[in-house]
């Protein structure tokens, strides 16, 4: 487990902290925000059943045409691994930055750990594995899904009939933004928003190889401070005043201290709620 004090700010980036009282921050996170969470990221690989699929391909609609059992029970495999996760201090941190300072909540996530470890309007650019809809007419299902089925929870089953929609009858599917499907304008439009106001901004867990999300740290006006976390290079490229090398647990939790509001102890929601 984390020592979340350690290890102290480096002295570079406690001045940049210092330097100004932030009116508009803005947290960005992508996969590797979740990762201390025990959620893989697409890059680290998952395993068990599932390593013979790469997610890229699993995440298309491409895939959804060709075999929608494999990919609906591989979404179902996700939210059950999401909701046996719990938030860790970084979420915490991200939320109490929220609820003390207004901080903005843009995250490329489809997992609901901001939202559970406290965090409200998050702007999830990717949808979420807890919003499914209908592939046909777009209506959410009348009823709440029930946790996805023992045998695919226990990675037993790798094929799943997704249910059907009781408006139109089409099948339902995951809700979230495949690749090569376009994003929500509305949810975009807010987050550019967000982060052109932003005078900080946290890069925490992003690759940046994923457009357009990876390219809104672009629309950051020209003051605005900016901070990467992320404990490997190659990250979220572009303009960084400071890259932090620590995983987001540590580095996020840290920075709102920092911030000089002390955090309280995280009180996270059931899974899945
Ligand atoms: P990515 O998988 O491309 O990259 C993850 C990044 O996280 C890497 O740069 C890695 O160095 C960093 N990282 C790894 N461990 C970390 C830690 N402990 N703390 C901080 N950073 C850490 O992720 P991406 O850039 O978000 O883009 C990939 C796509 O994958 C997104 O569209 C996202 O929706 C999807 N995805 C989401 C989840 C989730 O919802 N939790 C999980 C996997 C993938
Ligand atoms: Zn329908």
């Amino acid at each position: 487990m984390n020592d979340d004090t350690e290890p102290p700010l480096p002295d570079r980036l406690r001045q940049l902290l210092s330097a100004r009282r932030f009116e508009h921050i803005t947290v960005f996170s992508g996969a590797g925000m979740s990762a201390d969470s025990g959620i893989p990221t697409f890059r680290s690989g998952d395993n068990g059943l599932w390593h013979t699929h790469k997610p890229e391909h699993m995440a298309t609609p491409e895939a959804w045409k060709r075999d929608k059992e494999l990919v609906w029970a591989w979404y179902e495999y996700r939210r059950h691994f999401v909701m046996a996760a719990q938030p860790h201090p970084g979420h915490c941190a991200a939320a109490r930055l929220q609820q003390a300072l207004g901080a903005a909540i843009v995250t490329q996530n489809v997992d609901d750990l901001h939202e559970r470890a406290g965090a409200t309007d998050v702007l999830h650019l990717h949808g979420s594995l807890f919003t499914p809809l209908c592939a046909a007419c777009h209506r959410p299902p009348a009823e709440p899904l029930p946790p996805p089925p023992l045998e695919v929870q226990q990675q037993q089953q790798q094929r799943l009939m997704p249910p059907t929609c009781q408006h139109c009858g089409g099948y339902i599917r995951p809700g979230v933004v495949w690749f090569g499907e376009n994003l929500d304008e509305a949810i975009v439009n807010q987050a550019i928003e967000c982060i052109r106001r932003s005078d900080l901004l946290l890069v925490v867990g992003t690759s940046g190889l994923v457009h357009p999300a990876a390219s809104l740290v672009s629309v950051a006006k020209r003051n605005a401070t900016i901070i990467e976390i992320n404990p490997e290079p190659g990250g979220a490229s572009g303009r960084m005043d400071f890259q932090w090398r620590v995983t987001a647990a540590v580095g996020v939790a840290r920075i709102a201290q920092m911030l000089n509001r002390p955090l309280k102890k995280c009180s996270s929601n059931a899974p899945g709620s």
